[in-house]
Protein backbone atom coordinates (compact mmCIF):
# COMPACT_ATOMS: atom_id res chain seq x y z
CA UNK A 1 0.00 0.00 0.00
CA UNK A 2 1.39 3.34 -0.90
CA UNK A 3 2.89 5.39 1.88
CA UNK A 4 0.98 8.77 1.96
CA UNK A 5 3.89 10.76 3.49
CA UNK A 6 6.65 9.91 0.54
CA UNK A 7 4.89 7.37 -1.68
CA UNK A 8 6.66 4.16 -1.00
CA UNK A 9 4.46 0.86 -2.34
CA UNK A 10 6.85 -1.35 0.28
CA UNK A 11 5.32 -1.02 3.50
CA UNK A 12 5.05 -3.89 6.14
CA UNK A 13 1.94 -4.89 8.63
CA UNK A 14 2.61 -4.33 12.20
CA UNK A 15 -1.08 -5.49 13.73
CA UNK A 16 -4.64 -6.72 12.26
CA UNK A 17 -7.45 -6.13 14.01
CA UNK A 18 -11.18 -6.95 13.25
CA UNK A 19 -14.28 -4.90 14.44
CA UNK A 20 -16.61 -6.71 17.21
CA UNK A 21 -19.10 -7.86 13.63
CA UNK A 22 -16.19 -9.51 12.16
CA UNK A 23 -16.75 -7.56 9.00
CA UNK A 24 -13.78 -5.29 8.42
CA UNK A 25 -10.44 -5.25 9.50
CA UNK A 26 -8.03 -2.26 10.08
CA UNK A 27 -4.06 -2.84 9.42
CA UNK A 28 -2.15 -0.99 10.99
CA UNK A 29 1.38 -0.41 8.27
CA UNK A 30 4.99 1.06 8.41
CA UNK A 31 6.03 2.61 5.35
CA UNK A 32 9.56 0.31 4.99
CA UNK A 33 11.11 3.65 3.56
CA UNK A 34 10.94 6.65 5.85
CA UNK A 35 9.35 3.99 8.87
CA UNK A 36 5.55 6.57 8.58
CA UNK A 37 3.01 4.43 10.07
CA UNK A 38 -0.48 5.00 8.91
CA UNK A 39 -3.47 2.66 9.01
CA UNK A 40 -6.01 1.26 5.92
CA UNK A 41 -9.63 -0.69 6.46
CA UNK A 42 -10.24 -4.20 4.61
CA UNK A 43 -14.01 -4.79 4.18
CA UNK A 44 -16.35 -6.73 2.67
CA UNK A 45 -17.66 -5.77 -0.71
CA UNK A 46 -21.18 -7.15 -0.67
CA UNK A 47 -23.09 -8.53 2.34
CA UNK A 48 -26.12 -10.49 1.25
CA UNK A 49 -28.84 -11.52 3.50
CA UNK A 50 -27.76 -9.38 6.33
CA UNK A 51 -31.09 -8.01 7.23
CA UNK A 52 -32.64 -11.09 7.12
CA UNK A 53 -30.16 -12.51 9.62
CA UNK A 54 -30.19 -9.91 11.68
CA UNK A 55 -33.22 -10.73 13.81
CA UNK A 56 -32.23 -13.97 14.29
CA UNK A 57 -29.34 -13.31 15.81
CA UNK A 58 -30.92 -10.96 18.58
CA UNK A 59 -33.20 -13.46 18.90
CA UNK A 60 -30.78 -15.58 20.12
CA UNK A 61 -28.72 -13.70 21.85
CA UNK A 62 -31.58 -12.50 23.56
CA UNK A 63 -32.62 -15.91 25.04
CA UNK A 64 -28.97 -16.55 25.85
CA UNK A 65 -28.92 -13.56 28.13
CA UNK A 66 -31.72 -14.68 30.06
CA UNK A 67 -31.04 -17.86 31.39
ZN1 LIG B 1 7.03 6.45 3.54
Amino acid sequence: MKCPLCGNLDDRVIESRQNISGTSIRRRRECASCAYRFTSYEKVEEVPLMVVKRDNTRHSETQNNKK
